[in-house]
């Protein structure tokens, strides 16, 4: 029975497949290639990413086409900096 669920979710990764991310610029981010290490329970990709800080991540395909994630986290991180500062001066 296990190798049956296997080959379904093989079948659903190849169907989406078509939607290929790699080298797509997302803000921060660049897609460097398909995650290896997608949840089993998921139907959607993962892809690891490239933060212009430096940082690899791995982010969902739905997250990045929906630019609700545009950074490896570092962007949110200085926004709140950036907040703390106007503040401060305040
Ligand atoms: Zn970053």
């Amino acid at each position: 029975m296990v190798g049956f669920r296997l080959k379904s979710i093989n079948r659903k990764i190849v169907g989406l497949r078509s939607i290929d991310l790699t080298g797509q610029v997302f803000e921060r981010l660049t897609v460097l290639e398909i995650a290896k290490k997608t949840p089993y329970y998921s139907s959607e990709l993962f892809w690891l990413c490239l933060c212009t800080c430096g940082t690899k991540k791995i982010i969902r395909s739905g997250s990045l086409r929906s630019g609700v994630v545009k950074s490896c986290g570092c962007l949110r991180r200085e926004a709140t900096i950036e907040r703390n500062k106007a503040r401060a001066k305040q």
